[in-house]
Order: structure tokens, then C-alpha cells, then sequence
């Protein structure tokens, strides 16, 4: 951990390349107040931020929230056999698999985000997802590989979830596999930083590879102020957002992507192509008090388009709002 005096490049310096946001505080005079810890988490890189005047509370609540994101990585991830994901998507067809009372709660939430965007957020791609994975491959899938994977699932709709006392259990239907890679980013910020809350901090930021909440105000009272990184330039800042008690969420097609024949085929899926999206937007930025839901709705903004995405979101208690497209 650091205990730097902030300044602006050291802060872009770290954003670029590794965070979908930049975070550019607007205070730089105060020195030693700003506690920061990044990891490697996720997939990605955490920074977390936490103001206190008080360095070695500071660094107890900081390895506090590291823990939680570490938490909810190890339950959700797909790409690891003993989480939950990884369970439930091994388990033979038809069979009722437990799994903690958290991925039950965020696969309801990623439910209910299905629901409200008419299957643009699906949460159960995941045989879809592994066959355009820019990290695997380099190229799209024969046709007949991608019809049979894309026939065989029932999509969100086959997902059931169960919840009595402490033991909750989701059931495996056919074709279904789980992917909560579009939500459980926002979930385990939330986690993050309700645990800093309830460790008495007052003024925290915890951004994740660039999906961040905000906890109370920057110093002085004054809103924490993040930057939208340009889609087309790991370097630049299109936009700078001013946020109190929130959260932020960009999807874009710049995170990971792959290059064939001059098309572009990033990581965000297209329920109804079972392919990548394809669609005028880079990026879209969504805020709602909640991380879990910013991050479930920019994902689902990213295949609506924007004036989809606006009417899908009007009068949702989740309250999301779309800040910016590119
Ligand atoms: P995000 O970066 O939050 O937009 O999430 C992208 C990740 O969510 C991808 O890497 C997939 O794991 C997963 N995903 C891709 N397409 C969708 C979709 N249409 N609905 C829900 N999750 C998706
Ligand atoms: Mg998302």
C-alpha cells in the first residue's frame, strides 16, 4: 500500500491501460490523507482508495475490502472448477447444485436484469462466451459449432434459483451455463465497500478495472471526480464525471477484443446472434447507486444501444442512468 501525495499523472499514469476509468481527485494539496492499495483482481486491477487520517486504519480497512473482492472472485468466476460458477456449470444436467447464499443473490439480480432488458443481459452465455473468448482465440467459430451451442441453450429463462435460510441452490437445466462475468464485478465493489462503511469509513473509492462506487464524498465535501477513458485511447479522458455515494460502470469494446478480416470482436455477446455485438456504440457509462447494477446495466446498454437501453431503464427502482456513450 501508499501513502502518496496524489498527483495527476501518477493517477492517469495507473488508468491507462489497466482501468476503464481514470481517477483524477480534484484535491491535490492535502498530502497523507489518501490511503491506496492496487491488486490484481478479477482479471483485472482494483483500486481502492480510502481517506483517513489515520495510516495504519486506513490500511486494516483497505486489506478489509481487498478481501471482499477476492471473495466474491473465488465464488463467481467461470474460470476456476471449485467456485460456484465453476460447480454449477460441471454439474450434470437436471441436478439442483448448492452454492453460497451471495451467488444466489447476484444470479437473482442478473435475473432480474435479464428480465428488464428483454435477454439483452444473460447471464448463462457462458457456452457462447468460451467460443469468441479473445483470450483463447483468435478468430470466429465454425457456423455449425456456434449453431449447436447457441441452439442448446434455453438462455436466463431455464435459470431457477432457490433460497431457504442459509442454503440456496440454483438448478442446472439443459444448455444453461453460468457467466456472471457482466455483474459480479459490481457485486463484489458493493461488497467492497459496504465493508469499508461498516469499518467507519467515511470517504473511499473502490474501482475495478474502471466500474467503480464511490462512499461519501472526497475530501473538503467535495464530489470525487473520475474520468471516462476514451474508448480509442488508453491514454485520453473523454469525460469527467463528478460523483457522491454512487456507482459507475463503462462496457465497452476496447477491454478485450480480437481482430479478423478487419472486424472487431470484443468480449460483449449478442443474445440473439450468439456472437459478439455489433453496434454503433465503443462505449457506454452508466451510474445507480448500486455497483452490481451499474455494472449489469452498462453491459446491457453496451447491446441495446442507447435509446433502447433508455426506455428499457425508465422508471427502474434500480435507477440506472446512462452519463455517457462514445
Ligand atoms: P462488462 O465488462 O461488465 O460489460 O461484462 C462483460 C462480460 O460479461 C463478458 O466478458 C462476459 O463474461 C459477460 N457477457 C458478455 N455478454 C453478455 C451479455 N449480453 N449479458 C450478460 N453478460 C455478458
Ligand atoms: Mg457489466
Amino acid at each position: 500500500m501508499n501513502d502518496v501525495r496524489l498527483d495527476r499523472r501518477a493517477f492517469l499514469g495507473l488508468g491507462a491501460g489497466i482501468l476503464g476509468v481514470a481517477l483524477t481527485p480534484v484535491w491535490l494539496r492535502p498530502a497523507g490523507r489518501i490511503h491506496r492499495l492496487s491488486v490484481p483482481v478479477m482479471g483485472t486491477i482494483a483500486d481502492l482508495a480510502v481517506v483517513d487520517s489515520d495510516a495504519g486504519r486506513a490500511r486494516v480497512a483497505l486489506d478489509a475490502a481487498a478481501g471482499e473482492l477476492r471473495h466474491v472472485e473465488a465464488l463467481m468466476t467461470r474460470f476456476v472448477a471449485s467456485s460456484d460458477v465453476g460447480r454449477f456449470n460441471a454439474a450434470p444436467m437436471g441436478t439442483r447444485v448448492p452454492v453460497s447464499h451471495e451467488t444466489a443473490e447476484v444470479v437473482r439480480a442478473a435475473i432480474g436484469w435479464a428480465r428488464a432488458t428483454g435477454g439483452a443481459f444473460d447471464p448463462t452465455l457462458e457456452p457462447v462466451a468460451r467460443l469468441w473468448d479473445p483470450a483463447f482465440v483468435d478468430r470466429p467459430p465454425d457456423r455449425d459449432v456456434l449453431r449447436s451451442a447457441a441452439s442448446e441453450s434455453r438462455g436466463w429463462t431455464a435459470l431457477e434459483v432457490q433460497v431457504r435460510g442459509d442454503a440456496a441452490w440454483l438448478t442446472r437445466a439443459p444448455g444453461t451455463a453460468l457467466d456472471l462475468g457482466g455483474i459480479a464485478k459490481g457485486w463484489g465493489i458493493d461488497r467492497a465497500a459496504d465493508r469499508l462503511a461498516g469499518m467507519g469509513v467515511a470517504s473511499a473509492l473502490v474501482s475495478v478495472g474502471g466500474d467503480l462506487a464511490a462512499l461519501g464524498a472526497a475530501p473538503e465535501g467535495r464530489p470525487w471526480r473520475v474520468g471516462i477513458r476514451d474508448p480509442r485511447d488508453p491514454e485520453g479522458i473523454i469525460r469527467t464525471v463528478e460523483l457522491t455515494d454512487g456507482a459507475l460502470a463503462t462496457s465497452g469494446d476496447y477491454e478485450r477484443w480480437f481482430e479478423h478480416d478487419g472486424v472487431r470482436y470484443a468480449h460483449i455477446l449478442d443474445p440473439k446472434r450468439a456472437a459478439p455485438h455489433r453496434g454503433v456504440l465503443r462505449s457506454v457509462t452508466v451510474t445507480a447507486p448500486r455497483a452490481v447494477d451499474a455494472d449489469a446495466a452498462a453491459t446491457a446498454a453496451f447491446v441495446l444501444g442507447h435509446d433502447a437501453a433508455i426506455e428499457r431503464f425508465d422508471g427502474l427502482a434500480e435507477r440506472p442512468r446512462i452519463i455517457h456513450t462514445a
